[in-house]
């Protein structure tokens, strides 16, 4: 089985001057994911090891770098799926984690397949997950955007996705002005595995205790080897809605392309819920889609025998 492998760095309007930092950062995934597979990894793996780099660059919402919630905290959220088994595993609101996807990789091998927040830590303690200080998890460029955001009286009472909700049924562009960088990746490795992984630090100025799509199994992500895999991005609250990675995912299952899927799958969140937001798809050939319906959405992906293709 040719081998495979797709991930994005979050979709929303990523300005000029972060958009190098973004496709390096993918690139870099990309790179890590793609040797494991080469030396003939599972796709479980790939996908870890390549959230892993997303997670560690400071440009994404997820691992270091999240956003923050309106107290001013980092609370993480990931899940990864394995399209052979359906098995999953997913963590929230974890605080004390610097690498939630390998925390949710080891709830997959449990008998449980979400934890969330004190509990996610004990299990992570128990797992021999290292605690780092949750202090760690933030960087200046979020304490400034925190800090702006506080001082605009419209983003007090909702996060910024939700503030915008309120005031008219389609969200103003300036909902797109906040990050949106969650990270995912989806992989099909040699023996025709398929696995999909997104990890994040949510929206910004979100409720403590929030959490969106991105851990929830058939919204922020889905993997079916008889079908394909599926990470998105966007507004949770509309992605949950339509359940975006298991629409897409079936999609290729009746028979379209990963990218017809995409772009259906996407229309679906428009036309339905009034959603933004974008996924990233393989099938069981290791054919990529990719659909978004923000200004940017920061992706890369390669194919044996194909390029290395790396966009916003
Ligand atoms: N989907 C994430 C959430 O709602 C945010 C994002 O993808 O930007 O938590």
């Amino acid at each position: 089985m040719p081998l495979a492998l797709i991930v994005h760095g979050g979709a929303w309007d990523i300005p000029d001057n972060e958009v190098a930092e973004h496709q390096e950062g993918c690139r870099q995934a990309l790179a890590a994911g793609w040797r494991v597979l080469e030396q003939g990894g599972r796709a479980l793996d790939a996908v870890e090891a390549a959230v892993r780099v997303l997670e560690d660059a400071p440009i994404f919402d997820a691992g270091v770098g999240s956003v923050l919630n309106r107290d001013g905290d980092v609370e993480l959220d990931a899940a990864v799926m394995d399209g052979e088994t359906l098995r999953s595993g997913a963590v929230a609101v974890v605080r004390r984690v610097r690498n939630p996807i390998t925390l949710a990789r080891r709830v997959l091998e449990s008998q449980v397949i979400l934890l969330v927040g004190q509990g996610a830590e004990r299990f992570a303690e128990s797992a021999g997950i290292p605690f780092c200080d949750p202090t760690e998890l933030i960087v200046e460029r979020e304490r400034a955007r925190w800090q702006e955001l506080h001082q605009q009286s419209n983003y007090r009472a909702q996060d910024a996705f939700g503030a915008a909700r309120a005031k008219q049924s389609a969200p103003q562009p300036t909902s797109l002005s906040h990050p949106g960088d969650t990270v995912g990746c989806v992989a099909l490795d040699r023996t025709g595995q398929l696995a999909a992984g997104t990890s994040t630090g949510g929206t910004a100025n979100k409720l403590p205790g929030r959490v969106g799509d991105s851990p929830l199994i058939g919204a922020g992500l889905y993997a079916d080897t008889s079908t394909g895999g599926c990470s998105t991005t966007g507004w949770g609250e509309s992605i949950m809605k339509v359940l975006l990675a298991k629409t897409a995912t079936d999609l290729i299952g009746a028979g379209h392309t990963p990218m017809e899927a995409a772009r259906a799958a996407i229309d679906v969140l428009a036309r339905r819920v009034g959603g933004l937001g974008g996924c990233i798809l393989l099938d069981a050939q290791g054919r990529p889609g990719l659909a978004f319906n923000t200004p940017r959405m920061a992706y890369a992906y390669r194919t044996e025998g194909g390029d290395e293709i790396v966009g916003v």
